[in-house]
């Protein structure tokens, strides 16, 4: 479920500034703790998860775990082509 509160303007991903976990909040998980993590303010808004992974966050086990692998390899083609 998209969000429109604390740094939220309805983006797809949120990330959490402590646990440094991107989820994907059209796949959330009741599990993933997204409402605790907007009211705690500790969110950061991402619209594509690339970015999120390139700057270092990693993707939550709940609702992006299989797509793990495919951000890392995705990482790895991006690191390449800026080096
Ligand atoms: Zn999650």
């Amino acid at each position: 479920m998209r969000r429109w509160a604390s740094n939220m303007n309805g983006e797809r991903y949120c990330a959490n500034k402590i646990t440094m976990e991107i989820h994907d909040l059209d796949r959330e998980s009741a599990d993933c703790g997204i409402s605790e993590v907007i009211e705690s303010g500790l969110d950061i808004p991402f619209t594509t998860l690339f970015e999120a992974i390139i700057r270092g966050f990693h993707s939550c086990e709940l609702c992006l775990g299989q797509f793990e692998l495919k951000c890392i390899i995705d990482k790895s083609q991006i690191i390449n082509r800026l080096t």
